[in-house]
């Protein structure tokens, strides 16, 4: 069989099968072996369409906060992932995640603050855990601004909130001395 009608035959076996709404098959019952027809095996992978970016509200964000949901899986699964894009200065509010956090910086430069801790600064690359309900915010450093991947998880059989919100963070609080230590270091 020619390529090209090799992939004609891809072609056309996809319409029919989209015609008629197969399911994909379990392979048993194929004519053809997979060798023969690599390109054929439907399965249930998709692309999934693009949604518009969201605004951080300010109720739960100080300055300008974008994000774009990645992932927030259905039941069974529970996971969430959110790239989030800071403006210089902005930050979230303090808040926690029932099952906790893990950020990951893919451009900028942030600052990311537990609770009684001290403010670290994150660049590119870091990774950041904060375990369930520890309180800390993040955001994106004065002059700079910062994009990270957010992976936590929606609420577990209990029902609970996957995440509780407080007080936004002050400017004195942005501004604490201490953000000398990198993550990771
Ligand atoms: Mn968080």
């Amino acid at each position: 069989m020619s390529a090209i009608t090799q992939l004609k035959d891809i072609v056309e076996n996809e319409a029919e099968a989209r015609a008629t709404g197969a399911e994909h098959s379990t392979g048993a019952e194929q004519s053809t072996s997979a060798e023969q027809r690599p390109a054929t095996r439907r399965t249930a992978m998709e692309v999934l369409p693009k949604k518009p970016s969201t605004k951080g509200t300010a109720e739960l964000f100080t300055g300008d906060v974008w994000f774009d949901v990645v992932a927030a899986g259905e039941e069974p699964s529970r996971i969430r992932v959110n790239v989030v894009r800071f403006a210089p200065c902005a930050r979230t509010a303090w808040h926690c995640h029932a099952a906790g956090q893990t950020l990951h910086v893919t451009e900028g430069v942030g600052l990311v603050q537990s609770k009684g801790g001290e403010v670290i600064v994150m660049r590119p690359g870091d990774t950041v855990h904060t375990p369930p309900g520890e309180w800390h915010w993040h955001g994106a450093a004065p002059d700079h601004f910062m994009t990270h991947l957010a992976l936590w998880e929606g609420p577990g059989p209990d029902g609970g909130p996957e995440s509780q919100w407080g007080e936004h963070v002050t400017d004195e609080e942005y501004n604490a001395r201490q953000r000398h230590r990198r993550a990771g270091q």
